[in-house]
């Protein structure tokens, strides 16, 4: 059995879901099941075996979660469906899909068990109860074993990403499993690709398999150029935002995720960058979605965010660029989306973002469009700069040929005379006025300014609290974290005059975290938080400490108590565009969840895990010297 986007207009409500499952996903903001989940669950649903081709991003984890939880019975706590997988991530991320689906049915536990994380945690978990267990195979091994994992009420078994077991060797522990398992269970595979070692698992253990497989039609694109961007998700923004700005022949965009949330999200996001900018999805009504349309075809917006579904058919001549901010289903999709461009014979350009883990989609595309993506890196500062001032420059140029500028040379002449400054000094500040909304310097547009443009600090002589001793000079911070500077990462801020602003300089003494509003999500860089504070406190890179990112917000040391001047700056400085609004730190509030230093070796499990107190994800950078 294979399956096409051709059939499943339908929503979530055609395939025989209960109504919290269905409310979760309302929550979610899913607007249409994916190819594999309109296939899969009612093959689920009905009681039947599965076999699924399918790779990671086709929306595979929903399509087997949602029956399994569908046929849970909440009021017994013992195991009643196994999911396998073959990294403590991939059962972490699962075990996170199924709490979330099953936001609306009270009382559900799902239990992740991994090599690497304590057995006392599991075992305890283990005795409390659960309703499904997602594990890697060598520890639900151990738990059977030891018998403190029953699988005797087990009803459904799911193998997921079954190839990659088998190539990190764990498919005969997958089949001892097998064997260990009621034979009434319903059993579903899941494998991106179907080598004989996991087809003769299906023949031994499932019963009378239903095969889905997403079908990859070939279809020839022409006239789009077709670029992939690979970049982390807190980075996507930004990338976006650069690239759009440095890109020939902009006219308008479609941009297209994955859910209606992210639809209006990523549209707000825009919008407060400045751009003219609208949501397009299946909650607005039709009269709502036409007036969208009818506003990109008029350019009183030039992007419109949208999902698959509420696009379809879309077909607005100026549509110069899509971008598929979140990777498509599949390459059906793809090729739906990008034929949103290059209509009414004009060239079209598709660009597509990559997370590291979904790079196996590209070969997939080039296949089926049988074209080159090319790569495309995320434009420097320096590079958007050079475009804007290129922009500037021409609508300088336009503004001299095309306006009666007359009145204006008399103002010009007048000031000269006045206040003794020179036209360049004049042009120069009128030129700051004009872009103050839109500065023509990003920052960090001068990371790669002339070794000589760069100041070299001596080594630091603060301490962070009274936790750390001085620093030797020269010598590195205890932990690989930065506490020096050594190079100024933009050049310091000249006066009207040309000299540089002189630095503040700070007796020797105690450090303070500070909490700064921009972190990992904004995709900032240690390095442009310390040329910001730097340039624009006159901070030497020696005074600034240890830097720690955070989804949303930062912290940073810096000396004690800083004069009020200097905090009121400090909390107006903009990096990227977000105000820094610093302000110290509470006593407690920073919480230190660095990963420990020596993970203890894991025997099914790739990476050390890290629990994170609040949710925040921390990350640990050093910084550049
Ligand atoms: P998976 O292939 O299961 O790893 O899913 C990839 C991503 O797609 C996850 O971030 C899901 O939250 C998202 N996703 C899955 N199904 C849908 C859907 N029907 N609509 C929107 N997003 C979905």
């Amino acid at each position: 059995m294979t399956t096409s986007p051709d059939i499943i207009a339908a929503g979530f409500d055609t395939l025989g879901l209960a109504q919290p499952l269905l409310k979760a996903l309302a929550d979610v903001g899913y607007e249409t099941p994916s190819p594999i989940q309109a296939a899969c669950i009612p093959v689920l649903l009905a009681g039947h075996d599965l076999l699924g081709e399918a790779q990671t991003g086709t929306g595979k984890t929903a399509a087997f979660a949602l029956p399994l939880l569908q046929k849970i019975d909440l009021k017994r706590a013992v195991p009643q469906a196994l999911i396998l997988t073959p990294t403590r991530e991939l059962a972490i991320q699962v075990a996170e899909a199924l709490q979330k689906y099953a936001h609306h049915m009270p009382g559900f536990h799902v239990l992740p068990i991994y090599g690497g994380q304590s057995m006392v945690v599991q075992l305890r978990a283990l005795s409390r109860g659960t309703h499904v267990i997602v594990g890697t195979p060598g520890r639900v091994m151990d738990h059977l074993e030891r018998k403190s994992l029953v699988l005797n009420n087990l009803s459904m078994l799911v193998l997921d990403e079954a190839d990659e077991m088998l190539r990190m060797g764990f498919i005969d522990d997958v089949k001892w499993i097998l064997e260990h398992t009621p034979a009434t269970r319903q059993t579903a595979l899941f494998s991106a690709t179907m080598p004989d070692a996991i087809r003769r698992v299906a023949h031994q253990h499932l019963r009378e398999p239903q095969e889905i497989k997403i079908r990859s039609a070939t279809s020839t694109v022409v006239a789009t150029s077709q670029s992939y961007c690979q970049t982390h998700s807190g980075q996507k923004l930004e990338a976006l935002t650069r690239i759009l700005e440095v890109e020939d022949d902009f006219d308008a965009a479609l941009i297209f995720v994955r859910t209606k949330t992210a639809t209006v999200e990523l549209a707000d996001k825009l919008e407060a960058r400045g751009y003219s900018v609208a949501a397009l999805n299946g909650d607005l009504t039709q009269g709502l979605r036409e007036q969208v349309i009818e506003r990109l075809k008029a350019g009183t917006i030039d992007i419109v965010v949208a999902t698959d579904v509420a696009a379809r058919g879309l077909d607005v001549a100026r549509v110069s660029h899509v971008i598929n901010y979140d990777v498509p289903y599949d390459t059906e999709a793809y090729v739906h989306r990008i034929g949103r461009t290059g209509r009414a014979g004009r060239t079209g350009r598709a660009i597509l973002f990559l997370a590291p883990r979904e790079m196996h989609m590209l070969k997939a595309i080039e296949r089926a469009t049988r074209q080159k993506i090319t790569a495309l890196t995320m434009p420097t500062p320096g590079e958007v700069a050079n475009r804007r001032v290129a922009q500037f420059t021409q609508q300088v140029v336009d503004i001299i040929k095309t306006e009666k500028l007359d009145f204006f040379f008399d103002v010009v002449r007048r000031m000269e005379g006045e206040q003794d400054i020179a036209a360049r000094e004049i042009a120069a500040a009128l030129a700051w006025l004009a872009t103050r909304e839109r500065p023509l310097q990003m920052p960090g547009a001068n990371d790669h300014a002339p070794r000589d443009a760069v100041a070299v600090s001596p080594a630091p002589t603060f301490t962070r609290d009274t936790e750390r001793k001085p620093a030797k000079a020269g010598a590195k911070p205890a932990e690989s974290y930065p506490t020096a500077e050594p190079r100024r990462e933009r050049p310091a801020k000249e006066s009207r005059d040309g000299t540089p602003a002189k630095p503040r300089s700070f007796a020797a003494g105690a450090l303070q975290r500070y909490r700064i509003e921009i972190g990992r999500n904004q995709g900032v860089l240690p390095k442009e938080i310390v040329g910001a504070i730097a340039n624009e406190c006159g901070i030497e890179g020696k005074n600034i400490g240890q830097i720690n990112l955070f989804d949303d917000y930062s912290s940073v040391e810096l000396p004690a108590d800083l004069p009020a001047d200097l905090m009121d700056v400090l909390r107006r400085i903009r990096v990227r565009q977000f105000a820094l609004k610093a302000r110290v730190m509470e006593p407690g509030e920073f919480v230190d969840t660095r990963p420990p230093r020596r993970a203890p070796p894991a025997r099914d499990a790739k990476k050390p895990d890290r629990k994170k107190p609040d949710g925040a994800k921390p990350v640990w950078k050093k910084r550049e010297h």
